[in-house]
């Protein structure tokens, strides 16, 4: 029998621990001290400085004071849990602590977070912080939370066993792990400021893991499957009259809990990644870079992120009103279908809000003020032309003023043609019936 006493902050549970100003905005260090019993120890965010024998069986163990951080992100564990460690090529102390009877099936995940770890380092341009990064596997734990230094996750989510677990398995491990260690740089060095951003944390987690991923095993695709696995669940969720905008007002615990959903996670990354497309990929790392760099131990709103990108698009030449486009991504809710048509020797684009029920009534929870128009980052290509590598140079935007789009003279000839290549935006794209056929038969007969 294993007992382990854990703690889960986020969102507002620290306040139940111990008295606090529990609001992610109101940074404080932590001076912790853990009290167990001999043959136990315990784990806190940052490394212990002094272990102090107050006889008859008990312990106090000293903590490290801790960066500037939010209650939320604060973690206490006692156990008996054993643990493996590796050094990774920067130097950082990356530690796997399991029950003693599963420590043999974190060889995987000690390896790959190590790796995962430089990645984001030399991706964000900032080094690891903390003097060590703990990882622990607690059996049913509810999922993951990244607690600064102390990630605790389900015991399940980190075991790996060669030729026994799957393939799919093994990427769920790696990709569990990569959001958690996202989190260290964006969401616990630099937080934001309310709940109401939560999006910006989890969505952007969710997508940064599959870049990490892609750079540790790119056989997996992990990039295409993300447009799977989020942005089409993204598309479905939000094509409902019950969906909500992106970003969301909150203001007691329940309505925080509420935000931790399909729209935070799948269609925060789903924006991001599309953010990505239309600033391109240095672009947007270096602009990533500038908010870390500037936001260090302190904290962010999404206008901090357009800004800092902003700033960078202008810098590499491409200057791009990053609010203008994006509020129109995160302040309404849903997204729109582009119509493609041909006209003439050309092809007319026409934005109208996408809703699966066009007939569902609205119950007036959210407006949009932009009148459901949004700012499309549009791009295509033809039976012609064939060209399915895109890049942010062949973006056609489409206006929030909600106005036809005409391209003329499109080498399409009587073939097919396709927009939105590889779903980099968040939308549909519809066609005349005999373009849906032509890509289905590669003929225009239509059928009977
Ligand atoms: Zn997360």
């Amino acid at each position: 029998m294993n007992y382990v006493a854990q703690t889960h902050m986020q969102p507002t549970h620290a306040r139940k621990v111990f008295p606090c100003f529990d609001e992610p905005a109101i940074k404080a260090r932590f001076n912790v001290t853990l009290f167990r019993k001999k043959h136990m120890i315990s784990l806190s965010n940052m490394k212990q400085i002094l272990s102090q024998d107050l006889g008859k069986d008990w312990v106090a163990d000293h903590y490290a004071v801790t960066p500037l951080m939010s209650t939320q992100l604060l973690a206490f564990v006692v156990c008996d849990f054993i643990s493996k460690e590796v050094i990774t090529p920067t130097n950082v102390l990356f530690r796997v602590w399991t029950r003693r009877e599963a420590i043999d099936q974190t060889t995987y995940v000690s390896d790959v977070g190590g790796r995962v770890l430089t990645f984001y380092e030399e991706y964000f341009n900032y080094p690891f912080m903390l003097p060590k990064q703990d990882l622990i596997g607690v059996p049913d734990y509810i999922g993951s939370m990244e607690n600064w230094g102390l990630i605790i996750q389900r015991e399940e989510a980190m075991s790996y066993v060669p030729l026994e677990t799957s393939e799919y398995f093994k990427e769920y491990v790696t990709l569990t792990l990569s959001h958690e260690l996202s989190h260290v740089w964006f969401g616990n060095l630099v937080s934001t400021s309310w709940w109401d951003d939560l999006w910006l944390n989890e969505g952007f987690a969710n997508y940064i893991a599959h870049v990490a991923m892609d750079f540790i095993v790119p056989s997996w695709l992990p990039l295409d499957n993300f447009v799977i696995k989020s942005v089409q669940r993204a598309l479905a969720f939000d094509g409902l009259i019950s969906s909500h905008p992106v970003y969301v007002p909150v203001s007691n615990p329940e309505e925080i809990s509420q935000t931790f959903d399909t729209i935070s996670y799948h269609k925060g990354g789903s924006i991001l990644r599309m953010l990505q497309f239309i600033l391109g990929d240095a672009t947007f790392q270096k602009g990533l870079q500038r908010l870390i760099r500037n936001r260090a131990y302190g904290l962010m709103v999404h206008d901090d992120l357009w800004v800092a990108l902003r700033t960078q698009s202008i810098i590499d030449g491409k200057p791009l009103d990053v609010k203008g486009i994006m509020d129109t991504w995160t302040l309404q809710m849903n997204y729109p279908t582009v119509f493609m048509e041909r006209k003439g020797h050309g092809i007319r684009l026409s934005q109208s809000r996408y809703l699966l029920d066009k007939t569902a009534t609205d119950p007036g929870t959210y407006t949009s003020p932009f009148e459901y128009k949004w700012e499309i980052p549009f791009t295509y290509t033809t039976q012609k032309m064939k060209d399915f590598n895109k890049n942010e140079a062949d973006i056609i935007w489409m206006g929030k003023d909600g106005r036809d789009v005409f391209l003329p003279r499109v080498k399409c000839g009587n073939g097919w043609f396709i927009g939105n290549i590889k779903q980099y935006g968040f939308y549909r794209v519809n066609y005349p019936e005999d373009n849906w056929y032509y890509s289905i038969v590669g003929t225009s007969m239509k059928r009977s």
